[in-house]
């Protein structure tokens, strides 16, 4: 989005101008491989674009070389302290591994790394998280968190760039959204390369769901993130559906349809709830991209509130009414509604 710098994953490009990629993490370990590559598939299927998989062991190498086959999905393997992991993972055929080069036991690991990154035009993500910043680091930046943060990054991507590697995506990320926001500015400021955005450790359920919305949308509204992922303590879908809410509430990209509903007040003909239920059950996965359905809950102020839609249903005393682009098309007893619905679908 901001950045503009662009790099390439095995054909999945992220930065520039083009859309903000949407990432997860496999929650699955990767001694379960039929579990590992259920869960891509299902990611797949929800538009994920890239997975991040914890590669701990090289005695998990079988395992990961065929999930590098069989998933539909781009893959970087995440990587800590030993450099032997990086290094097989990118001989297994990985085109990309997340690193803190600051933290790999052997220094000679790095220009191994690189040299085979260099070789295979596979890219590099680095970057500080909050949790492991050291009170060296902290002291140093003044108790300034975010540029602590900050320097973290800057440490880590000196040591690519004296390799002459700029095959690279950047982050810095927090549990604290302020800390996050801030970070990531000063990155931009400075830095073209790719950023990838998250929230660590949100938690879950509807807090896990709103701190990462507002960090994650903030930092996008502000111009800066090119590849984003929701951590929450729950399924990678709930991360990847949450992800493209926030892109489709941004505008930034839309996924699937958009089904809005009113939140019922003292006018309300209809149980709007139900009816919003009802609605969804009667949607195809296969709608346009974009296409929004709103169900309001009375026809006074239904069809207002609802005139940007695709379609609009609104409660009346009687049943319901339905618009297309605000125009009335039909209307009819509740009943009739799934009947008329199909077929207003089938036109579009
Ligand atoms: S559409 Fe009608 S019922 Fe729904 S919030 Fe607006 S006025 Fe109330």
């Amino acid at each position: 989005m901001c950045s503009r710098k662009v790099v390439n994953i095995d054909g999945l490009k992220i930065g520039g101008n083009l859309p903000i990629r949407v990432e997860s993490m496999l929650k699955a370990a990767l001694s379960d491989l039929d579990s590992c590559i259920l869960e891509s598939e299902i990611l797949y299927q929800n538009g994920c674009e890239l997975i991040r998989v914890a590669f701990p062991d090289t005695s998990l190498s079988d395992n990961f070389e065929k999930l590098i086959k069989f998933s539909k999905l781009k893959i970087m393997a995440d990587i800590h302290f030993d450099h032997n992991l990086a290094v097989a993972a990118l001989e297994l055929g990985c085109r990309a591994i997340r690193i803190n080069p600051g933290n790999m036991s052997d220094s000679n690991g790095i220009k191994k790394i690189v040299d085979l990154a260099k070789r295979t035009d596979s890219v590099i993500r680095i970057g500080a998280n909050g949790g492991s910043l050291n009170n060296k680091q902290i002291l140093e930046a003044g108790n300034d968190r975010s540029l602590a943060l900050f320097n973290a990054v800057e440490e880590q991507l000196e040591l690519l760039l004296n390799e002459n590697f700029d095959n690279i995506i950047i982050s810095a990320k927090s549990s604290n959204v302020c800390e996050t926001l801030r970070a990531n500015a000063l990155l931009s400021q400075k830095y073209t390369y790719p950023i990838h955005i998250g929230i660590t450790e949100a938690g879950s359920g509807i807090s896990g769901i709103v701190k990462s919305s507002i960090g994650i949308g903030i930092i996008l509204s502000q111009g800066i993130g090119d590849t984003i992922r929701v951590s929450l303590t729950a399924p990678g879908v709930e991360e990847v559906k949450t992800a493209y809410h926030i892109l489709r509430t941004l505008e930034l990209r839309q996924r699937g349809y958009n089904l809005i509903s009113c939140p019922t007040c003292g006018r309300k003909r209809v149980d709007v709830e139900k009816l919003t239920r009802m609605v969804k059950n009667l949607l195809p996965e296969n709608l346009p991209d974009g296409l929004t359905i709103a169900v309001m809950g009375c026809e006074v102020n239904g069809p207002r509130e609802a005139s940007e839609a695709d379609i609009g249903i609104a409660g009346t005393p009687y049943g319901f009414v339905m618009f297309k682009k605000g125009v009335r098309i039909c209307s009819g007893k509740i009943d009739e509604l799934p009947e008329k619905l199909k077929r207003i679908i089938l036109e579009i």
